[in-house]
């Protein structure tokens, strides 16, 4: 059959922590050709860890990048047009594995895992100096959250990872580090790199200077041997080595929340976006300018395109459970048997009569950080059915990022006018009016919902030596967005917030 001829083509591997995703797009117009999507399984061996396995979501991203050849086929589509792919992926998620082997050392860490509570806490009476030692080098604050600490739990508690330490055969990585090895031959020569922004999820990682931070290293106890080189978001890193696109370029990686920032042509200084996935996270752009924040907010690298281009920095707000809500009432309660379904359940009732439910399966992040949170469901009554609870949970996502907007309007000075939005739950309509209704500022999401997938492409595809895509704005002046405005009075809006403020101090202090 005669395959119809395109522009470049550039793909972007997104990685999230409930599926794998592997996407095409148009590099002169961003239009997304084919794509395809395998779930990927979340262990939760004790109370509070979550893992995954490693070599599934190595398959997974071969599986999906078969899948989308194959779509692309049928489509008549050349896959030779394919000139690039970039990589975007959950953060902090943490993975050591041998060098000679290839294989993993152990499950991979997520990052939503609480295992390291006592490290945390045990780390935290040791902090040199002043109790900015860390923040002021990292912009985070010392948590379970991200990698050092699971990486320090590791190297205490698994006896290979040791002894392939001791054997000087062990790699650390994220996951993207773990993907782009693998994907670049692996241990025939697989290239073990990170970017700026996935080692800025690490707590090793100086966000000043741009480089592993030994004093970090040391605090933190990593030998350094094990880390990967740090590169920038944009530029080649190695070639494809097996499957159907060998021979391809990896040339873009990306935080998945970084990723989307950049999808979202969020490039000026106080532009932000907020992504609804497993969890929920807001980031707004400040620039070349690292932004401490006073109320709860993280400071994090944004991207940094380009090995000779400058580096931006973004004010985050982290939100543990969002969608991972609507899973855990599909996975652990049976009251829904696919995440759509929360919206008809929602529907239903319009209202969740009272209800309020806080998700605090893994603590509370931002702007509280309190470990010691748990979920609560409260304001039950004889009336309260499972559609209220479907509805007080997609108004916990929305009460969540009410809180982070506050905080984020807090620290920047200038409320934000309205909210980019994308992710996977944003195709819930519901949620999106609600969450205008509950921030009373419009909810504004793009009509190509793949931001995230866009975000690591147009990386990819702008790198130096590829070249097929140009992040200059006009470029995407096309793309259309969907609009909710807030449709109920501030008022309302207000009393159903201070509720739930009231419900989440009542999930704080369960554990101790
Ligand atoms: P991640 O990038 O973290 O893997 P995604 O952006 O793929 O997440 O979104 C998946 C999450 O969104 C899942 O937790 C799922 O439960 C939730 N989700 C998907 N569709 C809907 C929907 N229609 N309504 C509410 N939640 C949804």
């Amino acid at each position: 059959s005669k395959k119809a001829v395109l522009g470049p083509l550039v793909g972007a591997v997104d990685q999230g922590t409930s599926s794998t995703r592997f996407l095409v797009f148009n590099s002169k117009t961003a239009e997304l050709l084919s794509h395809h999507q395998v779930e990927i399984k979340q262990e939760f061996p004790r109370e509070g860890w979550v893992e995954q396995d490693p070599k599934e979501i190595l398959h997974s991203v071969y599986e999906c990048i078969e899948k989308t050849c194959e779509k692309l086929g049928q489509l008549n589509i050349d896959i030779s047009n394919i000139k690039a792919i970039g990589v975007s992926n959950q953060r902090e998620t943490t993975v050591v594995w041998d060098k000679l082997t290839g294989e993993p050392l152990y499950n991979a860490v997520v990052w939503l895992d609480l295992r390291t509570q006592s490290t945390v806490e045990s780390l935290s009476k040791r902090i040199p100096g002043n109790n900015n030692f860390v923040k002021s080098k990292t912009g985070l604050p010392l948590s379970t959250y991200f990698s050092a600490v699971k990486l320090r739990w590791l190297l205490d508690n698994v006896k290979k990872v040791q002894k392939a330490v001791e054997e000087k055969r062990a790699l650390f990585g994220t996951i993207d580090s773990w993907l782009i090895w693998s994907l670049t031959g692996g241990v025939n020569g697989g290239v073990h790199c990170t970017d700026v922004t996935n080692a800025s999820r690490t707590m090793l990682f100086n966000i000043h200077s741009l480089e592993w931070d030994k004093q970090l290293c040391e605090f933190f106890g990593i030998p350094m041997e094990i880390l990967p080189n740090v590169r920038s978001s944009s530029e080649i890193y190695g070639l494809m080595k097996a499957g159907a696109l060998e021979g391809v370029p990896i040339s873009g990686c990306l935080g998945d929340q970084s990723a989307a920032l950049v999808g979202q042509m969020c490039f000026q200084n106080g532009q932000a976006k907020n992504t609804y996935g497993t969890g929920c996270f807001l980031l707004c752009n400040t620039g070349h300018k690292c932004v401490f924040s006073d109320h709860g907010l993280l400071t994090t690298v944004a991207y940094k395109l380009g090995r000779d281009k400058p580096v931006y920095y973004a004010l985050e707000g982290s939100v543990a459970i969002a969608g991972a809500v609507i899973r855990w009432l599909r996975d652990n309660l049976g009251i829904i048997k696919t995440s759509e379904e929360i919206e008809k359940l929602a529907k239903e009732v319009g209202t969740s009569y009272g209800c309020y439910f806080v998700p605090a399966f893994s603590g509370l992040y931002a702007p509280y950080w309190e470990p010691s949170a748990r979920g609560i469901i409260c304001g039950l009554t004889q009336f309260t059915n499972k559609c209220h609870i479907a509805f007080a949970a997609l108004e916990a996502v929305c009460f969540q990022t009410r809180e982070i907007l506050d905080a984020m309007n807090r620290d920047c000075g200038i409320p934000l006018s309205h909210l980019q939005v994308d992710g996977g739950m944003t195709s819930n309509k519901i949620l999106m009016q609600l969450q205008a209704d509950i921030l009373y500022i419009p909810v504004v999401k793009p009509s190509m919902p793949e931001t995230t997938a866009l975000g690591a492409a147009m990386a990819a595809g702008a790198a130096e030596g590829v070249g097929v895509w140009s992040l200059e704005p006009e470029d995407l002046s096309a793309v259309t967005m969907e609009r909710f405005e807030p449709q109920i009075n501030a008022e309302e809006s207000e009393i159903r917030y201070s509720t739930w403020k009231k419900a989440v101090m009542k999930s704080m202090g369960w554990v101790t």
